[in-house]
């Protein structure tokens, strides 16, 4: 069967009670619907508490934006994997475009970050894409294979079913332009192709997710492209009927 990942990135949006509130009225809806499909929420590091007692029993997971890689110390603002993980966080985004661009986030610190998570028995999702200008001048790939060869060194092959690769074209992140069918497949094709070469065939079943404006709209026909296995979403994760319209696309595909 194939695998998929729906996945909600809430970023900077939403304070304790709203947090609550959404993750109640998730878990609410998810509860009329198989578990086949994974579904998973990353709120603010305020509200992981809040919203793990909203998800207890759900079924649904939880992930953070962001950590550190080391265990604890001076990191003023920092958050380490031990406390993501006391907190109930089986996910970590690591690598999103937005952190990359505006703090400073690179692919050296990204691996770091990688291993960490691997080492806490976590399960990190890593952010990889290009942005308007390095498509238009031909470099998609080039960028995809540099993110992927700097951002995974010193993976093993038994490690990468471990791993989640999300492929995150940086201009259709919070634009309302999805990438083509025809550009998430090719980007899709391509990134599967890169770690089957890295990894061998163990990578055949590593979960690769679109990100980029996804919505209940968009979300069928990207999902029955063979290589997406389900969706990082922004936006629409914030609003339950979409979000939930989202996983129901994924579902009907099992
Ligand atoms: C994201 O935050 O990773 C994202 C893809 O955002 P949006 O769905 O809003 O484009």
């Amino acid at each position: 069967m194939k695998e998929y990942l729906i996945a909600g990135n809430w970023k900077m949006n939403t304070n304790i009670i709203e947090a609550g509130n959404l993750a109640g009225a998730v878990a609410d809806k998810f509860k009329d619907v198989s578990s086949d499909v994974t579904l998973l929420v990353c709120p603010p590091f305020t509200n992981l508490s809040a919203v793990t007692s909203q998800l207890e029993g759900s079924g649904i997971r939880l992930g953070a934006q962001n950590c550190h890689w080391e265990e604890k110390g001076a990191f003023t603002g920092e958050i380490s994997l031990s406390m993501l993980k006391s907190v109930g966080c089986d996910y970590v985004i690591i690598g999103h475009s937005e952190r990359r661009a505006l703090f400073c986030e690179t692919n050296d610190t990204i691996n770091k970050k990688l291993h960490a998570i691997l080492s806490h028995s976590l399960t990190p999702i890593v952010c990889i894409g290009e942005t308007l200008g390095q498509r238009e001048s031909g470099k998609t790939f080039d960028v995809l294979v540099e993110q992927l060869t700097m951002g995974l060194k010193n993976i093993t092959p038994k490690q990468i079913g471990n791993i989640v690769i999300a492929y995150e074209p940086v201009w259709a992140i919070g634009t309302g332009m999805a990438a083509s069918i025809e550009q998430v497949d090719e980007a899709h094709n391509k990134i599967r192709e890169m770690l089957i070469s890295q990894f061998g065939s163990v990578a055949d079943n590593t979960i690769i997710q679109y990100g980029g404006s996804v919505n209940e709209n968009n979300s069928s026909e990207l999902f029955s492209l063979e290589n997406v296995n389900g969706a990082l979403i922004g936006g629409a994760s914030l609003k339950v009927e979409s979000f939930m319209a989202i996983y129901n696309n994924a579902l009907v595909q099992v």
